[in-house]
């Protein structure tokens, strides 16, 4: 059966409705919070602010969600990508409890918003982190112990006998559901929260890409190709796709191209019998396979990265091959929907939050485990900029050090390093 996608839309795109488009910047204008950036974290901090009483406008380069936040995965999960363990290393364990502590919050917030701006976006809870290897199962128990003392019992452990009733698939020795956790059409849940801003008085300008920004007396003179935002504080949530705006920032990230399909509509009873409980699943592997269902009972299915850029064609191909490692029962499912997007990944794989200067702000690096946190770290964000700064400096505290190897080495430095943990991944 072809790999080949028919379609050159996201199976997001092709199921979500965009609010009208919002038109360009032209000329100047004048706001009290300029957000670079309309994805989750740009969003979520806007509506915040405007919940607040400030003026804000959000300019995005593309369409609202085009980045990562409108084609991930879509599984909403506590906790930062680097371990608890690795963050305690970083800043204390009483830093890293109120990391986890807020990560849980961002979930509660995800619920809250959906619920308050009654947004339609396929919500259904439960996640499955799934071992591979014997060394995983000794992982999930730790995990399970280190979270337990955290307070955190939504958790159940499962043997060999007890994942393979809920996933059809024999590659599994066991697994942690988490019944907090929960996934999500990640695309209708951003448009969600960009209908809401818009309701509150956010004015976002679309396919309006911001140059540079300067410091007048005024604050931050935000400069785009065909106008200018004059600002008292600048937002920066443009996380991988930020580039050259930011130097920087740039240094601190590695964006990482990865991969996600989505199969032709298997029918409820067959899509049912792949996934029992409707549970997302990870696996614990360097580079994971991650699926779920769709509402319409599909199989969603990611995981490969690259590190040269993306080629969805190539992307395509080599996700369906993995999809037919967990399932070959698939063989003849056709692939309907093929796309990627930019991972934002930071040395440490912790998130990076921060300032360059007093009123310049700046949230990402997130490692692929943003959905949720995008979300209260736009809360977080707000919080500050109205002089609350606390629980934004738990994360501003974690250091963050540039990749190696200059512009020109840094990418197969990070090769490298990824071959050895993907080695790690097979032996
Ligand atoms: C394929 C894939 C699967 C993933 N799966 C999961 C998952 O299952 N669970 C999870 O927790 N996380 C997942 N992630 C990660 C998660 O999607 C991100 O961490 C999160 O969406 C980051 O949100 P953001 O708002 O910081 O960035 P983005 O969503 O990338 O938004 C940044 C926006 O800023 C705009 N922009 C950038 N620079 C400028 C500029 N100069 N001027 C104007 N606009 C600009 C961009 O166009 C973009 O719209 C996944 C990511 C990918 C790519």
């Amino acid at each position: 059966m072809p790999a080949t996608p028919p379609s050159l839309l996201t199976y997001y795109e092709a199921s979500a409705q965009y609010p009208p488009e919002q038109p360009a910047l032209h000329g100047q204008v004048r706001a009290d919070v300029c957000v670079i950036g309309a994805g989750l974290a740009g969003l979520s901090a806007a509506l915040q602010l405007a919940e607040r009483g400030y003026r804000v406008a959000v300019l995005e380069g593309g369409r609202i969600a085009s980045g990562a936040s409108g084609r991930n995965g879509g599984q909403a999960l506590p906790g930062v990508a680097a371990s608890q363990h690795k963050l305690a290393q970083l800043v204390g364990a009483a830093n890293a409890r109120a990391i986890w502590d807020i990560s849980v919050a961002g979930l509660d917030l995800m619920r809250r918003r959906v619920a308050k701006h009654q947004i339609d976006c396929h919500w259904v809870s439960g996640h499955l982190l799934a071992a591979t290897r014997p060394r995983h199962l000794s992982e999930l128990d730790q995990l399970q112990d280190e979270l337990q003392g955290y307070g955190y019992r939504q958790l159940q452990r499962l043997d060999r006998a007890g994942i393979s009733q809920l996933v059809a698939s024999r590659r599994y020795l066991g697994a942690l559901y988490d019944g907090q956790a929960f996934h999500l059409h990640p695309l209708r849940y951003a448009l969600g929260l960009a209908r809401a801003c818009l309701q509150a008085g956010v004015v976002i300008y679309e396919g309006t890409r911001a140059l540079d920004w300067h410091n007048t007396n005024d604050g931050p003179l935000v400069r785009t190709r065909e106008g200018k935002l004059q600002c008292r504080q600048l937002l920066l949530a443009g996380n991988a796709l930020l580039g050259h705006t930011a130097p920087p920032l740039a240094r601190k990230l590695m964006s990482v191209g990865t991969y996600m399909i989505a199969t032709e509509p298997l029918g409820e009873a067959r899509a049912r019998a792949l996934i029992t409980n409707n549970a997302a699943v990870a696996d614990q592997n360097w580079i994971i396979d991650y699926f779920r269902r769709s509402a319409d009972h599909r199989l969603l299915f990611g995981g490969r990265v690259s590190y040269g850029g993306l080629d969805p064609q190539a992307g395509s191909t080599a996700t369906r091959r993995r999809m037919l490692r967990v399932f070959p029962q698939l063989a003849e499912v056709r692939i309907d929907y093929s796309w990627g997007g930019y991972l934002d990944i930071t040395r440490n794989r912790a998130p990076h939050f921060g300032r360059l200067a007093p009123d310049v702000w700046f949230l990402q690096g997130f490692s692929g485990h943003g959905l949720a946190l995008t979300g209260i770290a736009g809360q977080i964000v707000a919080e500050a900029i109205a002089g609350s700064t606390e629980r934004f400096d738990v994360f501003a505290r974690i250091p963050h050090r540039d990749f190696p190897g200059g512009r020109l080495l840094r990418r197969p430095a990070l090769m490298l390093a990824m071959l050895w943990y993907r080695l790690r991944d097979l032996l």
